[in-house]
């Protein structure tokens, strides 16, 4: 039998990969603005293959792509009538790869934009409404555990933690940190105690911080809160004057979303971010949009694995200019190559 999520936690670090969004827009199979998945339903091989990269990489959990597939955003791009159909094949497709490696399979739900302070009573109802609908479909098709992340609001959290521990499944609930404080005006760690107390089973933060903004969350919130907590930052150069990718400008225009690529991590930096991270005591460790799936292999071999895609890492000696493999005949260009130093 598969180990669950809490045993696997249990016994070490957990590596999550996400990103689906980003990187099937990238690939041309849906829309930048949006964001909403069509490709599960329009293109189902473009998203397993995706699932099966990431798996070869070394991702323990198959994320199911309902991200953003909820009722009111499948209502702007005009295909309400899709909601059940969309959740449950995503999650179908997440189980199907995930049973060709010893992967988890998480479901998914997300902000949902609808959410609002100032009228809290009507805008949770509607919220509420809409994540039991994705839970529900997401617990009849079978899943190890739910993920509600991006989540800006305290309030909207606890919303989606509630209505997961309905359905009796493993939460895994993650803020967005896009500012200092969540849009209700909670203090961060505050709000991943709440949520701690509340019966959530892993907190932190995914998405928005890349690997230098959302360190120093991470390290506050592993002082001041027991038990498993995550991260999945974006592989993007956030800074201390933008700590959110959404704030990233180039050119003097926002780069967010579709002009980030100055702002990449490379592999090793990811790396890097997952080995420092398992450090401090970061249970799941992951990478959100921007992901793709070198990164997860470089975090997997730095959290000291060997994924089956390592029969494919980089090994310069034998690279043409680069290497000195007693097999290559390029002796010839090294005068070249200190040109370059
Ligand atoms: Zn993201």
């Amino acid at each position: 039998m598969r180990r669950s999520i809490l045993e696997r936690l249990e016994e070490g670090n957990v590596l999550g990969a996400e990103g689906y969004v980003f990187e099937l827009e990238r690939r041309g199979y849906l829309k930048a603005g949006p964001y909403v998945p069509e490709v599960v339903l329009d293109n189902p091989d473009a998203l397993r293959e995706l699932h099966k990269e990431l798996l070869l990489a070394g991702a323990d959990v198959m994320v199911a792509m309902t991200y953003y597939a909820y009722r009111d955003k499948l209502r702007v791009i005009g295909r309400e009538g899709d909601v059940e159909k969309l959740n449950r094949k995503a999650i179908r497709i997440a189980n199907e790869v995930a049973r060709e490696g010893d992967a988890l399979v998480a479901g998914d739900i997300s902000n949902t934009w609808v959410y609002n302070p100032d009228d809290i009573e009507k805008t949770s109802r509607i919220v509420r409404k809409m994540y039991e609908e994705q839970v529900r479909l997401a617990h009849e098709e079978g899943v190890d555990f739910v993920i509600a992340e991006t989540i800006e609001y305290v309030g909207e959290a606890l919303i989606a933690l509630e209505v997961i521990k309905k359905y009796n499944l493993p939460a895994m609930v993650t803020f967005g940190a896009t500012y200092d404080r969540s849009k209700d005006g909670y203090d961060w760690i505050e709000g991943c105690k709440m949520l701690k107390e509340n019966g959530a089973d892993v907190v932190g933060f995914n998405c928005i911080r890349g690997p230098d903004t959302m360190l120093p969350l991470l390290k506050k919130l592993r002082k001041e809160v027991d038990g498993y907590i995550a991260a999945q930052p974006v592989p993007y150069h956030t800074t201390s004057r933008h700590k959110a990718f959404q704030f990233l400008r180039y050119k003097n225009r926002l780069a967010f979303p579709t002009e980030l690529e100055p702002f990449l991590a490379t592999r090793s930096e990811m790396a890097d971010f997952a080995s420092g991270a398992k450090k401090i005591g970061v249970n799941y460790i992951g990478i959100c949009c921007g992901g793709a799936p070198h990164y997860v292999r470089a975090m997997a071999e730095a959290l000291g694995r060997r994924p089956p895609a390592s029969r494919y890492s980089p090994d310069m000696s034998r690279h043409g200019m680069l290497g000195n493999d007693p097999k290559l005949k390029n002796r010839h260009e090294k005068r070249f190559l200190k040109q370059w130093k």
